[in-house]
């Protein structure tokens, strides 16, 4: 089965990702309203009614502004930390929620999804992992410095969507204050430009097909840049910005678990084989 993803909405006009197989959907984060969603899911033909889950990575409103209408309209269970729904001024139907604890892995049809804790100015913030069938896409936004478990899932992930907030010196050099300039580069705020590429550059496995820059800034990035930096270093991986105005195309991986399965198998003879030589 194939895993096939999406970006609907990146930046801090809103964020929303999707990710399906063949026959189920989830969404990581709805920060675009609930028509808009509807709006750009149905002109990549892909429909609402394959989405059996929502899943939440914390409370700013850039990841959270359709949650409300989109969980009631479709009657969808949304997967969030309690501090994270404490903090987020929504009120959910009881029945719709679903405590998300990290590194505990959730079960959506044959979607495996996997929160794990990351360093941003939230008061619960985690980033996701989600498998199927030995396919792995990673969602790495909103987050103030490459921790270690964002590296340990980065590098098992087969595309990867990862913040690439602001050029450096676009930053330093730009309108914003000085507290604001500060709290996006202080570690709890967003990666840089130079700090996701060297994530890229170091973590990467060689199985990464797909590398999505997510969550560029308005004000301190330039797609162009982001496209071209991240180019110049690609080797096999395609490189896509994902855009703060429109959904990327749908990316499809296809399922790699025959190869994977036949190589497991022989490994044990080839053990025995090696024992009684
Ligand atoms: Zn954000
Ligand atoms: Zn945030």
């Amino acid at each position: 089965m194939a895993l096939h993803f999406t970006s609907l909405n990146s930046g801090s006009n809103g964020n929303c990702y999707y990710i399906a197989n063949d026959t189920e959907a989830v969404l990581i984060d709805t920060g675009i309203s609930c028509r808009e969603t509807e709006k750009r899911m149905h002109a990549l033909s892909l429909s609402m009614q394959k989405v059996k889950a929502i899943f939440i990575s914390h409370e700013h409103s850039d990841h959270i502004k359709g949650l409300q209408v989109i969980a009631a309209k479709y009657n969808l269970p949304v997967f969030i930390t309690q501090n994270t729904y404490k903090n987020s001024g929504l009120t959910l139907v009881p029945t719709a929620l679903q405590w998300l604890k990290a590194n505990e892995t959730v079960q959506v049809g044959n979607l495996h999804i996997t929160a794990f804790p990351k360093q941003h100015d939230a008061k619960d913030p985690h980033s996701f992992v989600i498998s199927c069938n030995g396919i792995t896409v990673g969602v790495f936004t909103d987050i103030g410095i490459a921790c270690p478990h964002v590296i340990q899932h980065f590098c098992r992930c087969h595309a990867a969507f990862l913040e690439s907030n602001y050029d450096e010196d676009m930053l330093e050099n730009g309108r914003y204050p000085f507290y604001l300039k500060n709290r996006i580069r202080g570690g709890l705020g967003h990666l840089s430009n130079k700090q996701a590429l060297e994530i890229f550059t170091t973590h990467r496995p060689p199985f990464m097909s797909h590398l999505l820059l997510a969550h560029l800034s308005k004000d301190n990035n330039d797609p162009q840049l982001v496209q071209q930096l991240f180019e110049n270093q690609s080797l096999q991986t395609k490189i896509i910005v994902a855009s703060r105005y429109e959904a990327t195309e749908v990316f499809t991986i296809e399922e790699t678990t025959p190869v994977v399965r036949r190589k497991i198998k022989t490994a044990p003879v080839a053990v025995q084989m090696g024992l009684f030589d």
